[in-house]
């Protein structure tokens, strides 16, 4: 009995062994060593805005002094390549495309807006397109001040109330706009500012329009502007636009539009 006893405890011992050896060659071989993915960015090469340009004709896209990365994390590096290069090149190209021979050709882009026949589908767009996209990326910076000065700070107050009110107005117009279309803050003709929206490619400075008035400030809330970074989550997109609105040139575009 005891010999067998001796052998009972050799055996359990014996087995006890096998199985945490095992067990920590187990361990050993499903550990998971992390490889960093290459990101679709990084795989990617970016232009540079500078070499974008409209093909021969009245108009060209406005300068965009910056990089496309610039703008990140608000707005993704190839968000803004194919916005910038794609999108907004192409309604500038079939803008002047449009114009080209027309007794329009030579008119300045306001002109152009007060005697759009807003049943010109063709010019009604890429007109939309291309004045809305150059206020766009004229207005980014990838440094937002955060809010106003000046005039235009003392004008919200004025006719919003607060900063914070003109910002939830203007958050609210831009996420409630159904499918693709721009929110907008206005100078109308008294010199009021004014929060609007307007679908597709229209604008308040198209006739017809429910609020009209010269734009100083808009935003883009066609999913191109935003779908990579932020998918479907657009009012995502729009509190994280106020940190690249450059106040001091949107400050600028009021002071012109008060003046006139
Ligand atoms: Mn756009």
């Amino acid at each position: 009995m005891k010999v067998l006893n001796q052998k009972s405890v050799l055996l359990v011992l014996t087995l006890s062994i096998i199985i945490i050896t095992s067990s920590c060659r187990k361990k050993k071989l499903t550990e998971v060593v992390e490889v960093p993915l290459p990101t679709t960015e990084q795989k990617m090469t970016i232009g540079d805005p500078e070499d974008v340009k409209a093909a021969e004709g009245a108009f060209n896209v406005v300068k965009l002094p910056f990089k496309y990365d610039a703008f990140a994390p608000t707005i993704d590096a190839m968000t803004m390549e194919i916005h910038y290069s794609r999108h907004y090149l192409t309604y500038t190209n079939n803008l002047n495309k449009a114009l080209a021979g027309t007794d329009l050709a030579t008119l300045p882009i306001e002109e152009l807006h007060k005697k759009l026949d807003m049943s010109n589908a063709e010019l009604r767009n890429n007109l939309g397109g291309y004045y809305n996209h150059s206020l766009y990326f004229e207005i980014l910076t990838p440094k937002g001040e955060g809010k106003p000065k000046d005039s235009l700070a003392t004008a919200i107050d004025r006719d919003f109330g607060s900063f914070d009110t003109f910002k939830a107005l203007f958050s609210d117009a831009a996420n409630k706009q159904f499918g693709s279309g721009w929110a907008w803050l206005v100078v109308d003709k008294a010199g009021k500012l004014q929060v609007t929206s307007t679908p597709n490619q229209d604008n308040p400075l198209m006739p017809s329009q429910t609020i009209s008035g010269k734009p100083i400030l808009a935003i883009d809330v066609w999913e191109h502007a935003y779908y990579l970074g932020y998918q479907n989550k657009r009012m995502k997109y729009i509190d994280a636009f106020f940190d690249v609105i450059n106040w001091k040139k949107v400050g600028e575009k009021y002071d012109e539009a008060i003046k006139k």
